[in-house]
């Protein structure tokens, strides 16, 4: 699911002024990694980048790709989906959203939902600790999916 150029163009330029806020250096690798990241709705991992962004940088290492995404991360440029045991996906939407996860083909479509954004943290949930954010992921099967299914 590539993201039209416009949506696109006004996330790089938000990261260009993310990086001069956190006095980075918007160096070529990071902004071609981001903008890689960018460009998709995919939440894709570190390799999958590194995979893309080589064809235009052929001296990029997967390392610099993963430091890269740590240190973006750390500095709320970029966000992580899923927890640290898993491998990690990224995600160049930083606004509070929820996932949809297709459980055939691994896809992860963000939406929008208010009610779910101010819905009050079950109590269950409240005796393990303070709940800063809610995060809801859906699972079942994508559109693309249920069509190749009925195809046969
Ligand atoms: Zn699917
Ligand atoms: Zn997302």
């Amino acid at each position: 699911m590539p993201l039209d150029p416009v949506s696109v163009a006004s996330r790089v330029e938000a990261f260009a002024a993310a990086c001069r806020r956190a006095g980075l250096k918007t160096t070529p690798q990071r902004a071609e990694i981001y903008r890689e990241l960018a460009r998709t709705e995919e939440h894709p991992d570190a390799e999958t980048l590194y995979r893309r962004v080589r064809k235009r940088l052929p001296s990029l290492s997967l390392d610099t790709v993963y430091r890269t995404l740590r240190m973006l991360e750390g500095r709320g440029i970029v966000s992580r989906m899923g927890t640290i045991r898993e491998r990690a996906r990224y995600d160049a939407n930083t606004e509070r959203h929820h996932h949809f996860v297709c459980t055939r083909c691994g896809l992860v479509g963000d939406f929008h939902c208010e009610a779910l954004d101010t819905f009050p943290p079950p109590v269950e949930a409240g005796t393990m600790g303070r709940v800063d954010s809610i995060h809801v992921e859906l699972r079942g099967v994508c559109r693309a999916c249920q069509q190749k299914r009925k195809r046969g």
